[in-house]
């Protein structure tokens, strides 16, 4: 048989009918994707595989359309499937708990859900690339827990109400909104250039104030909170015995009584902080107050993370405990000590079974500032045509609870091996799309063969390994460009394996996303590509298979590759 005549997979189900036998069964749960290849049926859940079952054990799913993510029903616990690798999450995942200062084994509160709440940015300003090192550490930790098979429900709050944000609209004499619109604006462009998965809610600070109030009031009731003789209202550090736990503050630095109004203050002045700070004429001019029961004010912005993170997950999953918060190392105090005091006091349950935190971002050798004149925004590098890929591989090299340098040459660097990656990809993808079946093929107990796939399969436990330890990017993009090396001499020794290659390469990619961004060609190339892809599908129209390989080995020598799809041939410059 000719490499271009193989039989494609069967088309993706997605299962959308809970009366499905698969679903049933509890091999596959709604929103899942469904695909039989061979004797084997691959499952799919948003993406990434979380399955692979013999087909002879399961009946054809309905073919209902794609039920969206929000509707779905709660999952059922996975099922261990007899003689099968287990559906659901694989429980080896161990990560760094600022709690406890230890590694420990990942365990969500309701498998396979994890809630995950992630400090946004404030936005009086555009956001800088060390702040973005934390969202890309975030990113890096959903997407691994999703393609380790875990629903995860991501929050990420935009905290437009705060002392920096009120300051920024009055000297700009605008209000709070005007003055905070463009910023958000940025802020999503900036996460989409690096490839940040977007958040599944981003509630805002400003549209989230009656549940700031009602917890307030909570707080009130109970008693660790007061009204000053200023007006405003603050919690009292020492009616809440937790106080301290995550950032280890000695108790005896307590001063009991003191106060603090401003959102940002010292470590080493642990102090009586402010949940609702009463309306003064800069508040009021820029539109940041709002009526309440104790008084006009505004939100202190501790009090915005907790109350956004609480009714999210009450209101969508009626719990009060998120799995994982996590956020910047700066953020352990006061700003997360003080969301568990508020939290915990409220609800008298963990705000979080997990804290992670990731570590600062150096730009020569000291802390990003505007104060040291090194301060850099993402869309400093997208305007100077920066890979978005570098970068994020680049922030990979380096464990997330380790300090980054940002230097040009370790950006450079990072885009040569963009480069590179994507050069293996597009070797493999020819390789697997047309001469590949001649070289690897699937046995009756649908066991992959050929040297590529050997190393693909070695590739792929490595890689878990690294990242079920923590995260540990560095190793996993070591053991990457181990498989680019090693594949690479494969490939020219001309060994078998491209397809399963190229599906470890695609899941890994799935989680580090760091394939060069496809470039436009000029419009002259573009109709010269176009024209030679017409030209090949006319030469394997009329089964002029060597000419189809012709044309193809042409333009991939021009840096274009080429993937058939059911509709058609789709192509790009790489
Ligand atoms: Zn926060």
């Amino acid at each position: 048989m000719c490499a271009t005549d193989r039989p494609r997979p069967r088309p993706l189900l997605v299962v959308a009918d809970a009366g499905a036998r698969l679903v049933r069964r509890g091999l596959v749960a709604p929103g899942d994707a469904v695909r039989w290849e061979g004797a084997r049926v691959v499952v799919f859940r948003l993406g990434p595989v979380v399955c692979e079952l013999p087909a002879a054990c399961v009946d054809a799913p309905s073919r209902a359309p794609y039920l969206p993510r929000d509707s779905q029903p709660a999952r059922a616990h996975p099922v261990v499937h007899p003689g099968v690798r287990r559906c659901g999450p694989r429980m080896t995942l161990a990560l760094h708990n600022t709690l406890t200062r230890r590694v420990e084994p990942f365990q969500p509160l309701a498998p396979p859900r994890v809630t995950l709440y992630t400090c946004g940015p404030t936005v009086w300003n555009y956001a800088h690339l060390g702040n973005f090192r934390t969202f890309l550490f975030e990113d890096l930790l959903r997407r691994y827990l999703e393609a380790s098979g875990y629903d995860v429900f991501h929050i990420m709050n935009l905290t437009d109400v705060d002392d920096r944000t009120i300051k920024a609209a009055r000297a700009a004499g605008t209000t709070l909104r005007q003055h905070t619109e463009p910023f958000v604006r940025a802020f999503f462009e900036d996460r989409d250039y690096l490839r940040l998965r977007p958040a599944h809610a981003h509630p805002r600070a400003t549209e989230s104030v009656a549940a700031m109030i009602t917890l307030v009031r909570r707080l009130l009731d109970s008693g660790v909170a007061y009204q000053g003789d200023d007006g405003s209202v603050y919690f009292a550090i020492d009616r809440f015995p937790g106080y301290g736990r995550l950032s280890r503050l000695d108790r005896r630095e307590i001063k009991v009584g003191a106060r603090v109004a401003s959102d940002e203050y010292a470590k080493d002045d642990p102090r009586d902080f402010a949940l609702w700070k009463k309306a003064g004429p800069d508040d009021e001019a820029v539109g940041a107050a709002w009526d309440a029961p104790f008084g006009r004010g505004r939100p202190g912005w501790h009090l915005e993370c907790s109350a956004m993170s609480l009714r999210e997950i009450g209101t969508r999953f009626g719990v009060q405990t998120l799995d994982i918060h996590a956020g910047g190392v700066d953020l352990i105090f006061p700003h997360h000590e003080d969301e568990i005091a508020q939290s915990e006091a409220a609800t008298g349950r963990p705000f979080a079974r997990w804290w992670l935190h990731g570590e600062f971002l150096n730009v020569r050798g000291t802390k990003m500032s505007k104060r040291f004149g090194n301060f850099l925004a993402a869309r400093d590098l997208r305007e100077q045509g920066v890979d978005a890929a570098a970068v994020r591989l680049l922030f990979w090299q380096t464990h997330y609870r380790k300090p980054l340098d940002f230097t040009d040459a370790a950006l450079a660097a990072a885009g040569e091996g963009v480069k590179r990656l994507g050069e293996f990809r597009a070797r493999l993808s020819g390789e697997a799309g047309e001469g590949g079946t001649l070289k690897a093929s699937l046995t009756v107990e649908g066991k992959r063969e050929g040297r590529l796939a050997e190393l693909a399969a070695e590739f792929e436990a490595a890689f878990r390994a690294a990242l079920d330890d923590d995260l540990n990017a560095p190793q996993a993009c070591a053991a990457l460009f181990q498989l680019v090396h090693a594949g690479n001499r494969a490939l020219d020794a001309g060994a078998g394996g491209a397809r399963a290659a190229l599906a470890a390469l695609d899941r890994a990619m799935a989680v580090l996303d760091v394939l060069p961004t496809p470039r436009a060609p000029e419009p002259d190339m573009a109709r010269w590509i176009e024209a030679q892809v017409a030209a090949r599908e006319r030469a394997r129209k009329s089964k002029d298979f060597k000419e189809a390989d012709r044309i193809r080995a042409a333009l991939r020598a021009r840096g274009v590759e080429l993937e058939d799809t059911p509709t058609g041939t789709k192509w790009r410059v790489v």
